[in-house]
């Protein structure tokens, strides 16, 4: 008998994220958990076009669908290991939310700031993303919480929100960096305090002592950080630079 092949379907994305997370590294795991990222989404083509949001405003958060477009060349497999289960254990992929998946198609929910259409270009400010900078968007629609917000829900190993584990203090030297960045991004050192807290370590860097200064990309900002010499459960941030310099 010859194997029977799923029909194909094709999909154009209607716009694109543009994210202060300029690499996966970092990027929280869920929506929400980082309110201060503030990022917005390009319409593209025949989606660039005010009618298709008229009344949007009405809603203050919004469902976006997009493409793993980072990682949808590696595959996927049946069994995934979740972070929230320490990496160590195995789960079937459709009870994850993990990246690698048959279709690489994933789902947050934003909240809607504001919309804008300047210079012909529609532009929907969001907050509160987890999404790769330059995400495709192949559909969004507003949130409905007398359906979607479900209170008696059951989420076995993810539950509720991870703990907010460390605690995460300036140096001078990132003192004054912030004081340099914070005109041009609002919220800077909230928006780091915010994305660091989530420890954003391997799981299995998290078990062992950890020395490693570890950079990472918001905006165009390159950001220093290691986890304090003398407290494991404090994250320093060293320094910040321009990654443009
Ligand atoms: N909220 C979405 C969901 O449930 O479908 C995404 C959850 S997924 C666990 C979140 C992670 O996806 C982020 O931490 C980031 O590493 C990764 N990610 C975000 N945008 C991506 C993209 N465009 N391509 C590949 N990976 C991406």
């Amino acid at each position: 008998m010859s194997e029977q092949k799923n029909e194909e379907i094709t999909l154009n994305y209607i716009g694109r994220v543009n994210s202060p997370y300029k690499e996966k590294f970092a990027i929280p795991r869920q929506p929400g958990l980082v309110s201060a990222a503030r990022g917005s989404i390009t319409l593209l083509s025949t989606a660039n076009n005010e009618e298709l949001v008229r009344g949007i405003e009405q809603f203050s958060h919004l469902w976006l669908i997009f493409v793993f477009h980072g990682t949808q060349q590696q595959g996927w497999k049946p069994l995934v290991r979740p972070p929230r289960l320490g990496g160590n254990k195995k789960i079937g992929v459709l009870a994850t939310r993990s990246t690698f998946r048959p279709n690489p198609v994933g789902m947050s929910v934003v909240k809607l700031e504001h919309v804008e259409f300047t210079h012909k270009q529609l532009l929907i400010h969001i907050s509160g993303l987890d999404l790769l900078d330059q995400t495709p968007v192949l559909d969004i629609k507003p949130y409905l919480p007398y359906s979607d917000n479900i209170d008696c829900a059951r989420a076995g190993f993810a539950q509720s929100e991870p703990d907010r584990l460390l605690h995460v203090v300036f140096s001078s030297q990132a003192e004054t960096d912030i004081n340099k960045f914070q005109k041009k991004y609002t919220d800077l050192s909230i928006f780091i305090e915010q994305v660091l807290s989530q420890d954003p370590r391997p799981a299995y860097k998290k078990k062992q002592i950890d020395e490693k200064i570890y950079g990472m990309s918001l905006y165009d900002l390159n950001i220093l950080w290691r986890i304090s010499l003398t407290d494991e459960h404090v994250i320093e941030v060293l320094s910040i630079n321009s990654a443009k310099l």
